[in-house]
């Protein structure tokens, strides 16, 4: 697989504009998150330097006039002061963690919310897959996106609290002034050796996060091969964790042959792999070179700050509180040049999470109301529809016309392929036809409100999804049902006698993963299971796409032996491989290459030994059934 990085660092003015944006969003929606980061850093940052300020004037005191009703009064107020700033401080950490506690959820929520607004036909694409993919992998590998940045934020706020702190407390350092008896050290109270010392202190200042950023910007322009060693180690690392591939982990022992793939010695993170060559060569110099100079200055600060008290400029109280405050204000200081530098590094990973909430939908929602009808005369048309799939040349479907008619059970058959199931994802409305109409009642079916317009469909997917809940839940897809309901539509789906030996019934979970006591089901089981919950909900459609592939055969011909008494009155659209399956059916459309070619009853289709109907049913009869190659 390729590595490559051609991550690009944001531009200033795009990191402040990102940046704002973000701000915004969570002052709007969570204002308490911000407020409480707010007064965190404040606190954090501000409090130290009481405690810098009074021990210095409790120095002071003593190595002078050593009152001792003065130094007992700034002892209890140090003590007072202290009691107070880490009280305050606890009470602030409350806050915060209250506003905070499910800050995680929030980030991934804002996520999940987008993904379901998304249009289907959006969702389904590659590219928003793999979108949303690099974002997680990018939180995960590096922290790199929204977590980062309120990291960084929480981190300015503090450096820029710190930094005015320590410039209040170190003002008079500047401009207090070695006494005229002092000659030697008269250079000090030069305007021009002041501006001299500043101009080399705010240039080491700078230079020090300056390299530790350029250290730290090769992981970020590298994440791309970070994230592909990530989820080269997440695949092969860990094939041999789930239940599923043991069997054959061990069979075939694919451990020796997936351990290649995730840790030779040319990978991503091994001794000599491709971060490990980065840190020996630049991003290991840029860092040792950061702490020399951030070092340098440190000595520095002492010199200038020692030279004016041996020049006699103020007492060895003033001392201590100036070098407190200086290099508080240098580390602030510098904090904030590293924590901006890395605001802008992690841009193009913020930016990359706006790109993907910014993803507009297409599809027209119209506002029109589906008329509520108990007699369930809904009627649907296809008239000239023809579909490609977003970015594809090749039509899936060719001038579709078909209608729908009420009560009908309509089978939906073809090799694959031929375009059965985009077929059901237009009726569904998971997409708009390219070319074409498709019609409810007459109406174009844009026109309807959509969320009543899939109401009226109830569907049993071939990859359906059921998540690990209470069994009962599953059936209702919600949290309060009707019980009696559930259970008969359980029973209708064929779980009946499996539903009696349940340990909770209803309330039994559906596998182990999250609960000890839950039961996994075998496939067939959930299929069942996933055809019970197209039943609770009762919609005029229901559309079934091979909804016993998993059964035993058994248990198929029980299903179909009472599927009228299972889909009653509803309009069914059945996708079958198994012809011999779709004999109820009232009508077979036979697809091919995107069109309809055949349509009419077994009997007609069967006879006509010129078309594919009859090629498909004696290929799959003679395995299948050899009676009925007869
Ligand atoms: P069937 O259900 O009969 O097996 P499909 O309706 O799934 O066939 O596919 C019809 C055609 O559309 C096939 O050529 C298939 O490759 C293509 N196709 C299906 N899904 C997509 C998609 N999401 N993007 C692009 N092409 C697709």
């Amino acid at each position: 697989m390729k590595r490559n990085s051609d991550k690009k660092l944001s531009s200033w003015g795009e990191t402040w504009s990102v940046s704002a944006r973000l701000v915004g969003m969570l002052y709007t929606q969570r204002p308490g998150i911000l407020v409480s980061r707010l007064l965190k850093s404040l606190w954090g940052s501000l409090t130290p330097y009481a405690g810098i300020l009074l021990s210095a004037m409790i120095i002071e005191e003593l190595a002078g006039s050593r009152d001792p009703g003065k130094l007992l009064f700034l002892v209890l107020v140090s003590l007072s002061s202290a009691a107070l700033i880490s009280l305050t401080g606890a009470l602030i950490d409350r806050f915060y963690n209250i506003e905070n506690a499910d800050y995680f959820y929030y980030v991934r929520k804002m996520l999940g919310d987008k993904m379901m607004d998304m249009d289907f036909c959006i969702e389904d694409e590659t590219e928003t897959r793999n979108h949303l993919s690099t974002i997680l992998q990018n939180t995960n590998g590096g922290g790199w996106g929204m977590h980062k940045f309120f990291y960084l934020l929480d981190r300015m706020l503090s450096d820029l609290f710190t930094l005015l702190g320590g410039i209040a407390l170190t003002v008079t350092l500047f401009t207090s002034r070695v006494p005229d008896s002092a000659v030697d050290m008269a250079f000090l109270n030069s305007p021009l050796f002041l501006l001299l010392i500043l101009a080399v202190m705010l240039a080491v200042i700078i230079v020090s996060p300056m390299l530790s950023n350029k250290a730290e910007s090769y992981f970020a322009l590298n994440s791309n091969v970070h994230n592909l060693g990530n989820r080269l180690f997440g695949h092969y690392g860990f094939l041999g964790h789930f239940n599923e591939n043991a069997a054959d982990m061990r069979m075939y022992r694919q451990d020796i042959l997936c351990w290649k793939y995730s840790s030779d010695k040319e990978s991503t993170f091994q001794s000599k792999g491709y971060f490990s060559k980065l840190a020996r060569g630049p991003v290991g110099f840029y860092a040792a070179a950061s702490s020399a100079v951030s070092v340098l200055l440190t000595g520095a600060i002492y010199v200038f700050v020692c030279l004016k008290a041996w020049a006699g400029a103020f007492g060895v109280g003033m001392m201590t509180q100036y070098i407190s405050s200086i290099i508080r204000f240098t580390q602030g200081l510098s904090s904030l040049i590293t924590d901006t530098g890395q605001l802008r590094i992690n841009n193009s990973f913020v930016k990359y999470i706006f790109d993907f909430l910014d993803k507009p939908n297409v599809m027209y929602l119209g506002s029109m109301t589906v008329e509520k009808r108990n007699d369930r005369q809904y009627e649907v048309e296809f008239r000239d529809v023809s579909f490609r799939y977003p970015g594809s040349e090749q039509y899936a479907l060719r001038h579709v016309n078909r209608k729908f008619h009420v009560g009908q059970r309509l089978a939906v058959v073809g090799p694959n392929g031929s375009g059965k199931t985009t077929f059901i994802k237009l009726l569904c409305r998971l997409y708009d036809p390219t070319e074409g109409v498709i019609l409810l009642n007459g109406f174009d079916i844009r026109k309807y409100n959509y969320q009543e317009y899939l109401s009226l469909f109830s569907m049993v997917f071939q990859d359906f999804a059921l998540p690990t809940l209470p069994l009962g839940e599953n059936v209702a897809a919600s949290a309060g049902y009707d019980r009696e309901l559930a259970k008969s539509c359980l029973v209708k789906a064929g779980f009946g006698a499996r539903l009696e030996e349940l340990p909770d019934g209803l309330d039994t979970y559906i596998t182990k993963n999250l609960e000890p006591e839950g039961v996994d089901m075998s496939g067939g089981e959930r299929q069942k299971i996933a055809l019970a919950r197209a039943l609770y909900k009762d919609s005029p459609f229901i559309v079934l796409d091979e909804p016993t592939a998993a059964l035993d055969p058994m248990a198929e011909a029980e299903i179909y032996s009472k599927f009228n008494e299972i889909i009653e009155d509803k309009t069914a659209i059945y996708i079958s491989h198994r012809l011999s399956s779709c004999k109820f059916c009232d009508e077979i459309l036979v697809f091919d290459k995107g069109n309809i070619i055949q349509q009419g009853s077994h009997e007609n289709l069967v006879a006509d030994s010129e078309g594919k109907y009859y090629e498909l049913w004696h290929a799959q009869a003679q395995y299948y059934d050899p009676e009925q190659t007869a």
